[in-house]
């Protein structure tokens, strides 16, 4: 699909888009989530992160009642890297660029393929960016030159 075809119906789905690379960033440690312990009852509830998130925010609440005692036991981490994604073709319209993201390992397998200029197909997940109305952002399975 085209990055002008994403919209609020397709987050949370797998697809693939098409673009070009036109920005690769630093190596990022991101927190995935994390388990935490709640303090009343010691259930641990796991509870994902976005990615766009500095800090990590704690479960709204537990089955038990408790909303506001929770103990960060473990976070899940990962080496991620974001590329900007945009049209290649001219569109009509505004278009808004597509951050992907995308992890270290696949970076390093895809050396030749993830470089400014690259047009490429990405397979992933679509999730809501937090810069904007109407941004969305990708999480990379698979890419591949076109
Ligand atoms: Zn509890």
């Amino acid at each position: 699909m085209r990055i002008n075809e994403i919209r609020v119906k397709d987050v949370h789905k797998i697809v693939e888009v098409i673009g070009k690379i036109y920005f690769v960033g630093e190596v990022e440690h991101i927190k995935l989530g994390g388990k935490w312990e709640c303090q009343s009852c010691g259930t641990t509830i796991h509870k994902s992160h976005h990615l766009e998130d500095k800090k990590m925010y704690s479960p709204e609440r537990c089955s038990c009642g408790n909303n506001r005692k929770f103990d960060l036991i473990s976070d899940d981490k990962a080496d991620i890297r974001k590329i900007k994604l945009k049209e290649f073709e001219k569109v009509l319209g505004m278009s808004i660029p597509l951050d992907i993201w995308i992890s270290e390992d696949l970076i390093e397998k895809e050396t030749k393929i993830i470089k400014k200029g690259k047009k490429v197909k990405v397979r992933g997940m679509i999730i809501l960016s937090k810069r904007g109305e109407n941004c969305y952002a990708l999480i990379a399975e698979d890419i591949s030159g076109i």
